[in-house]
């Protein structure tokens, strides 16, 4: 049976470039696909980045109990992680790469505890994050305010973590992860 990988941040972090990073390298890993009830986002396909639901699909989803966790982060909006998805990885010997939110996070933790690594990417500085996302140029100025609105309440979460990887220089996050992962998967 895999183990589970944890990463969570706030948004701009980083996460989803230091886990692409992990992705390549040889640690048998599968990225967990969400669902989701937001529309896909440029090349964005469903079943890649996320499995896209309209909300009445996802609310169905919910009363059937087929969620390990989800969130609903305003009317409508929707996140969370299939059982499903997750045992069916899992079964096949895979270890599985999360990139949820910091609640949803310590959720999969709580319910997997020792099998699960919580991995927490913590950006330099919130000014740095704003630099970074705007840089990043997928969201509009309203989108990135409410994400640096966010960031506070999240990094307030960052001691209910197994490990907080600072995000300066991007190698040596890359480094520290690579090497955090690979002693947890030994043990
Ligand atoms: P997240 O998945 O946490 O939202 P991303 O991985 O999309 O964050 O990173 C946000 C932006 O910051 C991207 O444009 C990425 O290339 C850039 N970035 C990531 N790490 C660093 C770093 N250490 N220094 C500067 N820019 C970075
Ligand atoms: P985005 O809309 O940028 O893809 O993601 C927004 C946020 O939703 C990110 O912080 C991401 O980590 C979080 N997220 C993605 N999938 C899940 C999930 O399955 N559960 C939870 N709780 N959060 C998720």
């Amino acid at each position: 049976m895999g183990k589970l990988i944890i990463f969570s941040a706030p948004s701009g972090s980083g996460k989803s470039t230091i886990i692409n990073y992990l992705l390549k390298q040889n640690l048998n890993l599968a990225f967990s696909i969400s669902a989701t009830s937001r529309p896909p986002r440029g090349t964005e396909k469903n079943g890649v980045e996320y499995f896209f639901l309209t909300p009445e699909e996802f609310r169905q989803k919910i009363a059937n109990g087929e969620f390990l966790e989800y969130e609903e982060v305003y009317t409508d909006r929707f996140y969370g992680t299939l059982k499903s998805q997750v045992e069916k990885q899992l079964s096949e010997g895979q270890n599985v790469i999360f990139d949820v939110d910091v609640v949803g996070g310590c959720n999969i933790k709580k319910f997997y505890g020792e099998r699960a690594l919580s991995v927490f990417i913590q950006p330099p500085s919130v000014e740095e994050l704003r630099k970074r996302l705007n840089g990043r140029g997928t969201d509009s100025p309203e989108v990135i305010e409410s994400r640096i609105a966010k960031a506070e309440f999240e990094l307030s979460y960052a001691d209910k973590f197994d490990v907080v990887i600072v995000n300066d220089q991007l190698e040596k996050a890359q480094a520290e992860a690579l090497e955090t992962i690979c002693n947890f998967l030994k043990k």
